[in-house]
Parts: structure tokens; C-alpha cells; sequence
């Protein structure tokens, strides 16, 4: 079996050794060591400055959404959101929940987020923009050079969900001014899913954060902040992912951030390739490396099916309307160009018996 997922992903046989160890005891000096490191090479990972603060949340990337839309807005704000698919909609089912307003940009599923897009939406005061850098659910990237300007023109919170995005896309903390930063650890990462990680900048840690109300325990970034500041979390964390993170974040820093988006990027070029050479379709809006999306329409879910009976190789299903359109291609985890040629090999076999 092979996995051609967005998350969880082919794990690395490091990660697999690492997840079978007996867990230790974590309020121990030597977990807060390794807890200062997860925090210090994170941070060097997405270029983040010294004075920015780093949640660990023990919990999927969605709660890590929610627990910032919680955190950082209340009802006195209005936030835009943009929604361009499944990932879109939840930043407003959470905005919703928690009775912030907000302003919804929805993009069709061809539309790409232009200049343009954005114009009618330049004075309406917002506090913040919501976005997935990478809308995973489609595979669309947003264009964050452009939406960084658009909020410092404005002067609003940059809120990025780079669950889909990170160590695939290329991603700066610090030169696109985010303000919070969301990552998830089944994706690129490749662990074990069920801790996330959000990056928070000093000025929407102070504003928002240190002033507001969580209006929760569990969620509440204070808690986490300072009690990072001794290596540790407030309440006992995925100890087993956090140590599959430190091993994990050692291997990126040996290969270079960089290396890995090129890396991944590379496989994803030479599958699309290959793919439109075999009369394939991908859509034409802009596409991140962590992914690609094929229009198989009417014949999606079939073709993800055969490919799992027949071959063992198991790609993204999509739901709802997308359900019978897309199958999608992750290119995240252990995975190399072989067995993207192996995949090929096999949709084009199945497509003949559709
Ligand atoms: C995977 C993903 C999520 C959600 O993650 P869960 O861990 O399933 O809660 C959120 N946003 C994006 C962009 C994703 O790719």
C-alpha cells in the first residue's frame, strides 16, 4: 500500500523507528530541552523572528484555526475570509460559531485571487484576513505576496492557514509580515497527526492575545506561551509526536527548508507533466506543490477506487460536488519520482476501462 494522500502521508522510516519507542515522562528537564529545540528550529524553518511566540497544541490543524479565530477576534471585529473550497468554509463555520463577523470572498472553482478580486473589498475596515495558503481541498494556492501588501496597506492581522502549505509552498514569516501561522503535523511534516503548531507575531501576541479572552481553558495561547517559556505545555501534550517533530525538524534542517519545497516541487512538475503528456486534465488556477488535482469528471471516485482494490495506491478522494470531478495527487512524505511513475502507470490503465 502507498500512500498518495494530503495527510497523514507515507511517514519516514525515521518517524516510524521514533513512533514505536516507549514514550518518557515529559515534566523533565530534558523534554524541555527538546521542546526549546522543536521551537527554535520551527522557527528557523518559516523564518520567524525571535520576539514571535510558538503554540504547541496537542490537536488537529482545525482546532488550531478555531483556537486562533478564538483567541485573537471577538464580536467588535470584522475579519475577511477568504473561501475558496472546504477549508475556506470551516475559517467561516468557526467565524460563525464564535459570532465574529466577517465578509466571505468566495472564489469559483476556476477563479484565481487576483488584484482585481480584492478591490472590492479595499475599505471596509476589516481587523484581520483569514486564508489557507494552500486551499487544500482543491490544491488552489493563494498568491501571499499579494495579500501580505493588501493587509499592510491596510494595516490588518494576517492570519494564515499553512496546514497544506508548509514545507511544500514557500513560506517567510517575517517578509510577508504574518501575523499567525498555522501547521499541522500529518501534512508535509509527515508525523503522526494530532499536534499542531502556531506561530504567532509579537505585535497580534500583545494586541489581541495578552488583552483578550480565550474564553476557554484548553485553547487559551497564554497558557502555552508562558509555559514554553520553561519548554514545557499546560497540559500533557502528544509527547510522542513532539519527539517524532524534533527528529523530523533535525532532518529539514539538515536538508535545508528550501531543498525540501524544491524537492517536493520537483515531483509534482514531473508528475503534471507526465500527466497532461498522457492527455490528462489539471485545472489551470495556480497550484501548490503539496498536490495535484486531476478532472477525471464523471469517474473520480471510481478511478480512487481501482486505484486502491486493484493497485494498493491510495490517492485523495474528494467529497460533495467534487466527489465524482477530482481524485487529488499528494506529493507530501516519503514518496519519490518511481512511484509517481507507478501511479501514472496505473490511472492510465484504469482510465482505459472506465
Ligand atoms: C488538512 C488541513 C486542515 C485540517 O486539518 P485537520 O488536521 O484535519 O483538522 C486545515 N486546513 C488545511 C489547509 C488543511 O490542508
Amino acid at each position: 500500500m502507498k500512500l498518495f494522500t494530503v495527510g497523514p502521508v507515507e511517514m519516514y522510516p525515521e518517524t516510524l523507528e521514533t513512533a514505536a519507542k516507549q514514550l518518557p515522562y515529559f515534566r523533565t528537564r530534558e523534554f524541555s530541552n527538546l521542546m526549546y529545540e522543536n521551537e527554535e528550529m520551527f522557527r528557523e524553518s518559516i523564518n520567524a523572528p525571535s520576539d514571535a511566540k510558538t503554540v504547541f497544541l496537542t490537536a488537529s490543524g482545525t482546532a488550531a484555526m478555531e483556537a486562533v479565530v478564538m483567541n485573537c477576534f471577538t464580536e467588535a471585529d470584522r475579519l475577511l475570509v477568504i473561501n475558496g473550497g472546504s477549508f475556506g468554509k470551516r475559517f467561516e463555520e468557526i467565524c460563525t460559531i464564535h459570532q465574529i463577523p466577517f465578509d466571505d470572498l468566495r472564489l469559483k472553482f476556476d477563479e484565481q485571487l487576483t488584484e482585481e478580486k480584492l478591490k472590492p473589498f479595499e475599505e471596509n475596515g476589516y481587523s484581520g484576513l483569514l486564508v489557507n495558503l494552500n486551499e487544500t481541498s482543491i490544491g488552489k494556492l493563494y498568491d501571499i505576496h499579494m495579500l501580505s501588501q493588501f493587509c499592510r496597506r491596510k494595516g490588518i492581522y494576517l492570519i494564515v492557514d499553512a496546514i497544506g502549505a508548509y514545507g511544500a509552498d514557500r513560506i517567510n514569516f517575517e517578509e510577508d509580515e504574518i501575523d499567525a501561522l498555522i501547521v499541522s503535523s500529518q501534512k508535509a511534516l509527515a508525523l503522526s497527526p494530532g499536534i499542531a503548531i502556531i506561530e504567532i507575531s509579537r505585535r497580534l501576541y500583545e494586541d489581541r492575545v495578552l488583552r483578550g479572552e480565550a474564553g476557554c481553558l484548553y485553547f487559551d495561547f497564554k497558557l502555552y506561551v508562558e509555559n514554553q517559556k520553561r519548554g514545557q505545555t499546560p497540559f500533557t501534550p502528544a509527547v510522542g509526536i513532539l519527539l517524532e517533530l524534533h527528529e523530523r525538524l533535525k532532518q529539514i534542517r539538515r536538508i535545508g527548508m528550501m531543498q525540501m519545497q524544491k524537492d517536493i516541487q520537483e515531483l509534482a512538475f514531473c508528475f503534471r507533466k507526465h500527466l497532461l503528456e498522457k492527455g490528462f486534465v489539471i485545472p489551470q488556477y495556480p497550484l501548490s506543490n503539496a498536490l495535484t488535482p486531476v478532472i477525471l469528471t464523471p469517474n473520480a471516485r471510481k478511478m480512487h477506487d481501482r486505484l486502491k482494490e486493484e493497485y494498493g495506491l491510495i490517492v485523495t478522494p474528494n467529497g460533495g460536488e467534487m466527489e465524482e470531478k477530482l481524485i487529488r495527487v499528494g506529493h507530501l512524505g516519503c514518496l519519490n519520482g518511481e512511484d509517481h511513475e507507478k501511479l501514472l502507470s496505473a490511472m492510465e490503465k484504469i482510465r482505459e476501462t472506465l
